[in-house]
């Protein structure tokens, strides 16, 4: 088990700035999700911490050792690359074996460890067969097998569960989940679903261009996002921006343009300049009272809610209602901003006006 530390880590490659000044810290025993899209950095930055990049600058600690220069194989470190690459000769326990008996470990130890990598896996019973007529998932325990048997400070996996179907994807990773619980090692795992990381993980890195965006506890980053961009990536249907430009006017816990005026939390009073409102759609509701009126254009069916997208003054605002509020294309209709889940934004910079930090504002002068 092992703290990881990140700071200030950069890496070029020439010319081109793949991960730029990088700090955070994972703490022991974390399940820490690095999430963004696709090239953001979210591989090479696990890779300088696996030790197969160098960073052009900046440090790596592993419980307070600096190990940025270190080759990977000092680090103790465990990389799940691809959990299917399994040795299609050898059976389920020489599989799971190998790494040990590579390093020389004497026999009888390794068949106690392997015996009980078995147990924890649940796969006693297959360690004689062929991993050729595995299941898909027996051959991903015994991925998973091979890298827990070496009893590394930190595993390392990047998109274990990217080539799986939806319905066993769900599954493998609850149980990947039930097994860090068991074993509570620190794990690094990378993926650019926002949901598998709000589900998996206990804290949460989100990237975007090299650059991370925010870090935090899951819950966090989606009630509070550091950036318009960490609002939009986080959420499905995604938040919604209503734009403010020079004409509106904010204090008395309001913001207000032309004929429209929103309550807003009390410290976002002092908000200027060109404003994006964030307001996730379950925060948007109907109410006949209310001034703010849009008009109908799309409306989505998911089951119990339904994703209604209204055109507005403001720009489109989608709403997740439920499913009983019969709603018609082209239908006007009052709508409500839940004060307390707004999100205001400075939108040149996209950088919002309230850190979650200390819920209070942050200066972009
Ligand atoms: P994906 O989810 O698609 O794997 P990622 O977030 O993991 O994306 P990286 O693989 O870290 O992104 O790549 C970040 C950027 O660095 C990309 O633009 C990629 O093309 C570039 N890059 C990565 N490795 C190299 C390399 N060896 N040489 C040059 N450019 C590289």
């Amino acid at each position: 088990m092992a703290q990881i530390r990140i700071e200030n880590v950069r890496k070029d490659y020439g010319k081109f700035n793949a991960v730029k000044s990088s700090s955070f810290t994972i703490e022991d025993g974390e399940f820490f999700m690095l999430l963004g899209p696709s090239g953001c950095g979210k591989t090479t930055t696990l890779r300088m911490i696996a030790g197969l990049e160098i960073p052009t600058s900046g440090e790596i600690y592993i419980d307070g050792e600096e190990v940025a220069q270190k080759p990977a194989s000092q680090r103790d470190i465990a990389f799940v690359f691809q959990m299917f690459a399994l040795y299609p000769h050898m059976n389920v326990g020489k599989n799971i074996s190998y790494p040990l008996l590579s390093q020389g470990m004497p026999k009888a130890e390794v068949r106690k460890k392997v015996g009980e990598v078995a147990k924890t896996l649940g796969i006693e019973d297959i360690l004689n067969k062929s991993v050729g007529g595995l299941s898909g998932g027996d051959r991903q325990r015994v991925a998973l097998g091979r890298a827990i048997v070496r009893d590394p400070k930190v595993f390392l996996m990047d998109e274990p569960l990217g080539a799986l179907d939806a319905e066993f994807r769900e599954h493998m990773s609850e149980e990947l989940r039930g097994l860090h619980d068991r074993m509570n090692a620190t794990t690094i795992y990378v993926t650019h679903d926002q949901l598998e990381a709000m589900q998996m993980g206990d804290k949460i890195v989100v990237m975007n261009h090299g650059v991370v965006e925010q870090f935090g506890v899951p819950q966090d980053i989606y009630d509070w996002p550091a950036t318009q961009f960490v609002g939009s990536f986080l959420g499905s249907p995604s938040m919604n921006f209503l734009s403010f430009s020079s004409n509106f006017e904010t204090g008395d816990e309001s913001l207000s343009s032309n004929s429209h005026s929103f309550k807003i939390p009390k410290q976002l009073e002092s908000a200027s300049g060109q404003i994006a409102l964030g307001i996730r759609p379950e925060n948007v509701s109907l109410s006949s009272s209310s001034g703010f009126i849009g008009r109908v254009i799309y409306n989505e069916y998911l089951g119990t809610t339904q994703v209604v997208t209204f055109a507005t003054d403001l720009g489109e605002l989608k709403a997740q209602i439920p499913s009983s509020e019969v709603i018609t294309m082209g239908q006007h209709i009052g709508l409500e901003l839940n004060s307390e889940k707004i999100t205001l934004f400075d939108a040149d910079s996209g950088q919002a006006f309230i850190s979650v930090a200390n819920k209070g504002i942050i200066n972009h002068g």
